[in-house]
């Protein structure tokens, strides 16, 4: 562990976010965008746009002591409690998040499973719709 959890803590957001991306920077990770290799910039959304799409890079963080280690990394927040796990699906990549953060996820979620439901049903219909006619025809 490089940073320790009361280092952590006492970051600043901005402090935070640098931090993250001058050691994945420093250790040779870069994000991928539209087929080109850039360095990672602090940002508020570099953690959830960026980073946890590479499993490496998430869990060099977590070896390093930026990540699951006092502040929500969505955010930059504190965070004490490791209560509220997300995981990417593309990588794989479980991280820790605060309450305020988990709850914004859970809900765009929710929206596209409903947005998903919802397709299913137009589907179902169309298809019966469609024998309907047919069986008409
Ligand atoms: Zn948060």
């Amino acid at each position: 562990m490089k940073y320790t959890r009361d280092q952590v803590i006492e970051m600043t957001p901005d402090e935070y976010e640098s931090a993250i991306c001058d050691e994945l920077n420093t250790a040779g990770y870069r994000s991928r965008f539209r087929g080109e290799l850039h360095e990672y910039e602090p940002d508020e959304s570099t953690f959830g746009g960026a980073i946890v799409f590479d499993l490496k890079a998430v869990d060099y963080l977590k070896q390093i002591g930026l990540l699951d280690n006092g502040k929500c990394p969505m955010c930059s927040v504190r965070e004490d409690d490791l209560l509220y796990k997300l995981q990417n699906r593309q990588s794989g990549a479980v991280y820790h998040v605060c309450k305020s953060c988990y709850k914004q996820y859970a809900q765009q979620e929710r929206a596209k499973r409903g947005l998903g439901c919802c397709l299913g049903i137009i589907m179902i219909l169309g298809i019966l719709i469609w024998g309907i006619i047919k069986l008409l025809s």
